[in-house]
């Protein structure tokens, strides 16, 4: 899908979130996303073209609520009530300080400002770079992208389906205009996730493009 756009990358109102480019989520880590480190050209190309850019870290403590080990008797992808609602639990992943949490090394955006680690809360988890999963604590990213008078963002990384739909789900309710680009993006497609996330994101307003909507 081709949709012309109403700004440049480089407009200083227009930001690049890049989510969750870690090497757990790469493949040989321990919640690997198909061809994950494909993308990382691409998001770097991507990257350069915007002044603002935000770069997101899943960033667990040990035990976590996500981890299908935090729960005796579950396996990884079983999904269970909290009480903040559904959670699908995870293998250990994006544990604090270690490799998997790390951003992959060839991800190279210097002029990016700043690095949200999400997640960090040990009783919820976060796949949104705005929202955590009980849907009312703020991680500060839209007011830190408001108070920058910027209000447009172009969501890329890992994985489409979960951190990268749910963030643009909460930019478009915070008042963004906001793009997922789609061939910078890889999906987990567990159980339908990857229909149901296009069908909620094109709901909601979120506009579906590919790079070369944005670098031509
Ligand atoms: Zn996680």
């Amino acid at each position: 899908m081709t949709t012309s756009l109403d700004l440049l990358p480089g407009d200083p109102r227009a930001a690049l979130l890049v989510i969750d480019m870690q090497y757990d989520f790469m493949p040989g880590g321990a919640l690997a996303v198909a061809e994950g480190d494909a993308l990382v050209p691409l998001v770097n190309r991507l990257g350069a073209q915007f002044r603002n850019v935000v770069i997101t870290q899943d960033w667990h403590p040990a035990g976590h609520i996500s981890f299908a080990s935090s729960h005796a008797g579950r396996s990884p992808f079983d999904s269970i009530t909290l009480p903040y609602g559904a959670q699908t639990l995870w293998p250990d992943h994006c544990v604090q300080g270690t490799q998997g949490a790390r951003l992959h090394a060839d991800l190279v955006i210097d002029h990016a400002q700043l690095i949200l680690r999400k997640g960090c809360n040990a009783g919820i988890d976060s796949y949104s770079a705005f929202v955590e999963a009980d849907r009312s604590t703020q991680t500060g990213l839209a007011g830190y992208l408001k108070e920058r008078g910027i209000d447009s963002v172009f969501v890329v990384g890992l994985a489409l389906d979960f951190c990268v739909a749910w963030s643009a789900l909460d930019a478009r309710a915070a008042g963004f205009n906001t793009w997922v680009i789609e061939d910078a993006c890889k999906a987990i497609d567990l159980n339908g996730s990857l229909d149901k996330a296009w069908q909620d994101l094109t709901a909601a307003g979120v506009v579906r493009i590919d790079s070369a909507d944005v670098t031509r």
